[in-house]
């Protein structure tokens, strides 16, 4: 078992196999980066594999695949048929723009991965082109819709902005309602790669949408889930995730590797240590020093939480896979 230095259980690895991305979310990465990470500097999947063993063999069970767009990796599907191959049962998802979805779903789903989180931020084809600068709309609903046909879990992400996006709060949660998909609404987090003067709609203001139309009642967090989840009279679920609460880190399980092997122990921060020298060496020991020694500086909480409206993050989210 993975006990950070609060007492926390980590069990959930996040990995971001690119930086790269097909969109470019106004929230997220608005431009190109000045230069990508030169492609011979990503850890190959047999070396991101190896930190999956060890990681897999002191305690984590959860793993999803993340990026920028993680479809960009070719032969993702190889790779998730590694992880399965090695525990089938670590609950394997992958959170993707969905863009690509329609033409790899069935071959993800065959290689062993489980669930897809799917990122859409509007239902009027304008209003996502204007968030992700791309006229993606048509893509996005065909990979949901093949997700859904090959039998994938599928849960929607959405960030409401401000004067974007945020009128749709209600026509998102019925589109997934009525196609028997869970919605999480994300907060926006405040990051100095996002565009200026974004502003996101928090917790309560979605509730409080969403209270307009539909009572609902609260459920809470259920085990380690960033979600605070909401239950409508017909039982429907629907989530909010929102760091900015005061007690969003108490139950964190959870640490995020980059694609060039940074091991990261919160969203927040810019601290991070390298797992690459010891996995390209199939150096074992060294790899969960390095595992234990991240836990170990895993803080507390991040800082959107304090009361400080400018709170923003350097991390870029494209690196760290949100
Ligand atoms: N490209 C994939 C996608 O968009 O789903 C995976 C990577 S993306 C960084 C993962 C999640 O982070 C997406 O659901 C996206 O909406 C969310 N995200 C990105 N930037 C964010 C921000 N500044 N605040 C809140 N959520 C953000
Ligand atoms: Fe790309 Fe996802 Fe970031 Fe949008 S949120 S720019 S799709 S990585």
């Amino acid at each position: 078992m993975l006990v950070d230095g609060y007492g926390r259980n980590v069990n959930y690895l996040r990995i971001s196999v690119t930086e790269r991305c097909n969109f470019r979310c106004q929230y997220c990465m608005p431009e190109k980066p000045f230069s990508w990470v030169p492609r011979e500097n990503l850890l190959s999947f047999e070396d991101l594999f190896l930190f999956i063993k060890v990681g897999i063999d002191e305690g984590i069970n959860k793993i999803r695949i993340t990026g920028g767009e993680p479809l960009l990796r070719a032969d993702l599907d190889t790779f998730i048929k590694m992880i399965s191959d090695y525990r089938s049962d670590i609950d394997l998802a992958l959170t993707t723009n969905g863009f690509l979805l329609k033409q790899c779903a069935q071959k993800l789903k065959d290689a062993g991965l489980k669930r897809v989180n799917i990122s859409l931020d509007s239902l009027k084809p304008e209003i996502a082109m204007k968030i992700a600068q791309k006229d993606v709309f048509k893509h996005v609903m065909a990979g949901i819709d093949e997700a859904q046909r090959v039998g994938l879990g599928v849960k929607i992400n959405t960030v409401p902005l401000k004067g974007i996006n945020s009128g749709e709060v209600l026509d998102l949660l019925e589109f997934a309602k009525s196609r028997g998909m869970s919605i999480r609404f994300i907060e926006y987090m405040e990051n100095k790669h996002a565009k200026d003067k974004l502003q996101g709609l928090k917790a309560e203001e979605i509730q409080a949408i969403i209270a307009q139309k539909y009572p609902f009642k609260a459920v809470g967090r259920v085990g380690s889930s960033p979600a605070h989840l909401f239950e409508l009279e017909d039982g429907y679920r629907f989530g909010i995730i929102d760091p900015h609460k005061h007690d969003f880190c108490e139950d964190c399980n959870r640490i995020r590797l980059t694609a060039e092997g940074m091991l990261i122990p919160c969203l927040y921060f810019d601290e991070a240590m390298s797992i690459k020298e010891s996995v390209q060496k199939g150096d074992i020991q060294g790899a969960t020093e390095v595992l234990k020694t991240v836990l170990k500086n895993k803080p507390e909480k991040n800082k959107w939480s304090e009361d400080n409206e400018n709170e923003t993050s350097e991390r870029a989210f494209y690196e760290t896979g949100g």
